[in-house]
């Protein structure tokens, strides 16, 4: 039988123009992996049955849940709603699930509010000093829309680069993550790859990235 869990929303910090961080309780005993997400509702009349995935971004051992949350406001839906929210609200939590995990040294490819998985494994990386050897490329339309940038650069230093497909800026690359992109830049297929964004994205970029040699073993992203 599935679980569900009610917790209290302890702090929000906005991360950027529409993206925010959420810490909220920790349910005793509840455990994940770097990588895993799980069905979130908000406790309200209405939306006890709107369950949405999230990714969680915390440490395993922090005490205290987070997540880091995209809001699309034209559609009314959840995101809209959590963006509203404030410390003591309550959320609803079910179990963990998601195939993405970490499998040694590789290349992270995300797009947008696809970086939330890769936080947590990077995170979790720089806390047992193993982020050496890791490479992220990290798209996004603009400079503005990068989710933690600078933590990101601090854990991977030259190993993290910022692609904007929609403004030409210095310090960052311009386009898109394509199969010119890919030949330009990957040298190894044989390392693992990590691949989460929007559905059309991942697809894409698997599909480049078997073409030019990967194995399907090798490419690690959300079914
Ligand atoms: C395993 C997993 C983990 C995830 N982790 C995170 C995370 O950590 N952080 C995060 O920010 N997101 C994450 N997501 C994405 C997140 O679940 C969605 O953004 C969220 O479900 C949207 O909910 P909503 O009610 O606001 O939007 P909904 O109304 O439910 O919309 C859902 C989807 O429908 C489409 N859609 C519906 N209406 C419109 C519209 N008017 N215009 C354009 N498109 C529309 C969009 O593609 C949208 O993503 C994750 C998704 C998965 C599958």
């Amino acid at each position: 039988m599935e679980q569900e869990f009610v917790v209290r929303l302890l702090e929000t910090r906005q991360v950027t123009h529409n993206v925010k961080r959420f810490r909220m309780e920790k349910p005793e005993g509840y455990s994940f992996r770097p990588g895993q997400a799980t069905d979130v509702c908000v406790n309200r009349p209405g939306w006890q049955n709107e369950r949405r995935p999230f990714t969680f971004t915390c440490l395993t051992d922090d005490p205290y849940l987070e997540f880091t949350i995209k809001r699309y406001p034209d559609h009314h839906g959840v995101t809209d709603l959590l963006h509203q929210l404030e410390p003591g609200d309550e959320l609803l939590l079910h179990d963990v699930w998601g195939a993405i995990d970490y499998r040694g040294p590789g290349c992270f490819i995300a797009g947008g509010a696809g970086i939330t998985p890769f936080l947590a494994i990077l995170r979790e990386l720089r806390r047992t000093g193993m982020a050496a050897g890791n490479t992220l490329y990290f798209s996004n339309r603009t400079a503005g829309d990068v989710i933690q940038e600078d933590e990101l650069r601090g854990i991977l230093g030259d190993g993290a680069h910022f692609i904007l497909s929609r403004e030409i800026r210095g310090g960052y690359e311009y386009g898109r993550i394509d199969q010119g992109f890919l030949t330009r830049n990957v040298k190894n297929f044989k390392q693992p790859f990590y691949i989460c964004g929007p559905d059309e994205m991942v697809k894409d970029v698997a599909g480049l990235l078997e073409g030019m040699g990967a194995s399907a073993e090798g490419l690690v992203f959300e079914k």
